[in-house]
């Protein structure tokens, strides 16, 4: 069984591939949109449990994506990470100033990048989770 759908928005093809081998070798199911404005509307059709934003991309930039993801009651519950080269903390910032939940560091380093997966599927899973029985984690 999957551990969960992530959709990656990334127009770097190489980029993507390293990141899909990384993630389906730990099990989970990862799809693609090459572009903000594709990315946006994979989002609203397949209600990834989480997305991986590029910045830098043609069509529509990562940072407008996330504006529009979550300023949309369908999509603005689902974790959004911004995947990016940008070295630059002011690039960083304006990532999560424009919605992002967090950000993950190109080049990918696997053992941190996973670790930063599980962590925000887990805020997820909690968040979903909040109304039941305490007794029912302890299953
Ligand atoms: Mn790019």
């Amino acid at each position: 069984m999957s551990k969960g759908n992530i959709l990656i928005v990334e127009d770097n093809i190489d980029n993507y591939e390293l990141v899909r081998f990384i993630l389906e070798r730990a099990g989970y199911e990862v799809f693609l949109a090459m572009n903000g404005r594709d990315g946006v509307a994979a989002a609203r059709l397949q209600k990834p449990d989480l997305i991986l934003m590029d910045l830098t991309m043609p069509e529509m930039d990562g940072w407008r994506a996330a504006e529009k993801l979550k300023g949309d009651d369908a999509t603005k519950s689902i974790p959004l990470y911004a995947l990016t080269a940008h070295a630059l903390p002011s690039e960083r910032k304006r990532a999560l100033e424009a919605g992002c939940d967090g950000y993950v560091s190109k080049p990918i380093h696997m053992a941190g990048f996973l670790e930063v997966i599980e962590n925000a599927l887990s805020k997820k899973e909690k968040k979903k989770n909040t109304k039941l029985p305490r007794n029912q984690f302890m299953r």
